[in-house]
Parts: structure tokens; sequence; C-alpha cells
């Protein structure tokens, strides 16, 4: 029977809540595709703090890099919430990401036809909408130095470097062209090639690795215009790559287009081997929603899309992870919902119950 290791992280708040339906649906995949999950689980962030005084431990990091993948609930809450404190929750996704190197962060948006009228946009305009923004995690104007502050004889001052090397941007472009060979083979890449010589830099590799995808179609699109079109024609993307901060803000944006963010999952994922998986952190958009935690209102679907992602991008398991994505689609149309995506008219069910009518409906 194959075996693969999966380090779990609940966390936080609604972390845990969530983590537990998605293990319940990996439960019924391990039994009915015969495979062996082994998991290892890990406290980290807020929990971390309280019972090791650090957010992430280095056993924990130890733990993940011995793994296929990591699944990931969510961290922080008020408890922790000190700016000034020296410890913080986020410690735990930031120091992950950076310790095994993931570099690509991906966010499927996908709009369930009967949801069509829970977004704040139009139906027509939404209807059809299924892609996936990938954004850059490591470099930009978030790492790049200097980066500082200070005081001047004209008033106080700021820098932030945004900087990118072709080693980082042709990683990123590889990762969406593959992806993009997988779905509908178009890659829109974003920049700002008319102001920025990293933006002209971007594009310039995006054409060159584009090349070694004659069967991918390749659009640019500055990120202004692209702001706009997602919100204009957001059926005609399949996969949208883009640097970090640029990323940081259209991945917000995209998400929004789906609804809530209890059904959006994501993928943070690092190098790839020759078959293209390799290690990845999986998670929920959302955090740790302590203003429900604790009372089973939580949406666990993002949780368990996020296990689905993990089957498919770490583990190589399509057929598994369109198992999950199909019994996820069969609760919706059934007409079960948690009371974040509640119409008129649905049947509002708790954490446990959602967890339940997914697993039934694998099989
Ligand atoms: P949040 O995503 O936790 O919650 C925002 C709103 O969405 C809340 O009203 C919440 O009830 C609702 N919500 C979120 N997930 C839901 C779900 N699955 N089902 C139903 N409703 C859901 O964002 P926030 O309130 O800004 O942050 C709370 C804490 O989470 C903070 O400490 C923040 O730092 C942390 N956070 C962590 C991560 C992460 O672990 N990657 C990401 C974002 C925020």
């Amino acid at each position: 029977m194959p075996s693969f290791k999966i380090l779990v992280t609940p966390g936080d708040g609604i972390g845990p809540e969530v983590m537990e339906e998605a293990l319940k649906t990996l439960g019924r995949v391990q039994r009915m595709f015969g495979h062996e999950f082994e998991y290892d689980e890990e406290t980290i962030g807020g929990a971390g703090i309280d019972k090791y005084g650090v957010a992430l431990r280095p056993e924990t990091v130890a733990k993940a890099k011995a793994s296929r993948a990591v699944l990931f609930g969510a961290v922080g809450g008020p408890k922790w919430d000190d700016p000034k404190a020296i410890v913080r929750p986020e410690d735990a996704i930031l120091g992950m990401r950076k310790q095994l190197g993931l570099f690509a962060n991906l966010r499927p948006v996908r709009v369930h036809p009967l949801m069509l009228s829970d977004s704040t946009l139009k139906p027509e305009v939404l209807e059809g909408t299924d892609m996936v923004v990938i954004r850059e995690l490591t470099g930009g104007l978030y790492f790049g130095q200097p980066k500082k502050r200070w005081e001047s004889a004209s008033g106080r001052q700021g820098v932030d470097t945004l900087r990118y090397s072709e080693k980082e941007i042709v990683r990123i472009m590889h990762v969406a062209f593959q992806l993009a060979r997988q779905r509908r083979k178009k890659v829109t890449s974003v920049d700002k090639a008319n102001v920025l010589r990293t933006g002209q830099l971007w594009r310039e590799i995006a054409v060159e690795v584009g090349k070694e995808y004659p069967d991918v179609a390749l659009e640019h699109l500055l990120v202004d215009a692209a702001a706009m079109q997602l919100l204009r024609r957001p059926a005609s993307f399949d996969v949208m790559v883009t640097e970090n901060m640029f990323g940081d803000i259209l991945t917000d944006e995209a998400a929004m287009l789906a609804g809530s963010m209890g059904m959006m999952p994501s993928a943070s994922l690092g190098k790839r081997r020759k078959d293209g998986t390799g290690i990845g952190l999986y998670e929920p958009i959302h955090g740790s929603a302590p203003d429900i935690a604790g009372q089973g209102k939580a949406n666990p679907l993002a949780m368990i899309l996020s296990a689905a992602m993990m089957l498919r991008l770490s583990l190589g398991l399509e057929a598994e992870a369109a198992a999950i994505e199909e019994a996820v689609d069969a609760a919706i149309r059934d007409g079960y919902r948690t009371p974040d995506i509640a119409g008129t008219g649905a049947h509002v069910v708790n954490t446990t119950k959602m967890g339940d009518l997914v697993a039934e409906r694998l099989g």
C-alpha cells in the first residue's frame, strides 16, 4: 500500500475545527483508494507560543522537511495580537514558507454555478470563472534591500527595494506554464513593464519561458489593467502569474469573486520534481476567525479543498483530488450550506455535519 507522510498543523481558532473535517475526508480517501497517509501533528502559531514560547519550533520544520506536504490550519488571534510582541503567531507561516523554500502561492478561484448570486459581481459576469492566481512569494518589494526608514533634514524618509533575479522569475514561470498545460492552456503574466525595470525583466522572461511551452497561449497585462479585467472578464482567465506585491493584492481581489473565504483553498509550492509534484504547504485562505471559533459555524470546505490540492500537487493523486472536489460540489448541489454561505432556502449545517456530508458523498 503506498504510504505518504503528511505534517498536520491545526493552529488556532477555527483551524483545529476545519482540520478535523479535512482529516475525516482524507480518511475516507484512504479507505476508498487504498493509500496510507502517515500523519505527524505539531502545535504551531499562538498555541505554539503558549506551549513552547515560539510559533514554530525547529523540530516542526524538520518534520515538515521529512514530509511530502504540510496541511496547515490557520494561526493567530486577539490573545497574541500585541504588535510589540517578540514572537507572533504569523512567524509560523512565514517561517515555514522560508524554511521549506516555498516560492509559489496558488489560489484557485472557481465559482460554483449554484453560488453565482453570492458574489458582489453580477452572475452573468462571473459565470464560468475558473482560474488560478499564482503569486511569487520570495522576491520583490517585501524582501529587497535596502529597506529602511530614517530622519533627514527635510523630514522622515523611507525606502523599499523592488528587486527580482532571472532565476526567481524563470522558476515561477515554469510553475505557471506547467499548471496551464493541465488546464485550459492559457497564461496571463501580470507586470508593470511600462514603468518598472523589474517589470520589463518579468515580461522578457515570461516570453522566453513561454517559448518552451508552444501549446500554451501567453497574454501580458499591466497590473492596473489586470485589477480591472478581473472584475470585467474573470471567466477569460485560466492561470494568472505575477510578482509578490501585485500578487498579494490581486489574490485577495480574485478571492472575493467567489464569495466566501470559507470556500477558498490555497497552496504554497517549492521545487518540483520531474513528475510535477514536490513539497507544498496547503491552507485555506482565511484566518483563524476568532469571532466564530468553538461555535460550529466554520465552513470546512476551504480546508477540505486545500487537502484536495495537496493530493494533486504534492502526492500526485489526481483522481483522489478530483473525487474530493466532486464530493464538495455534490454537497453544495444538494443544498447544504454553512452559515457563511447560506442564502435563502438553504439547508444550514454546522462544521461537523458539512464534513460528514462531503465524506458521505465520496463513495
Ligand atoms: P479571518 O479570515 O480569520 O476572518 C474574517 C471573517 O471571515 C470573520 O468574520 C470570520 O468569521 C469569517 N471567516 C473566516 N473563515 C471562515 C470560515 N471558514 N467559515 C466561516 N466564516 C469564516 O480574518 P481576520 O479576522 O482578519 O483574522 C483573524 C486572525 O487570523 C488574525 O489573528 C490574523 O492575523 C489571522 N490570519 C491568519 C492567516 C493564516 O494563518 N494564514 C491568514 C489570515 C489571517
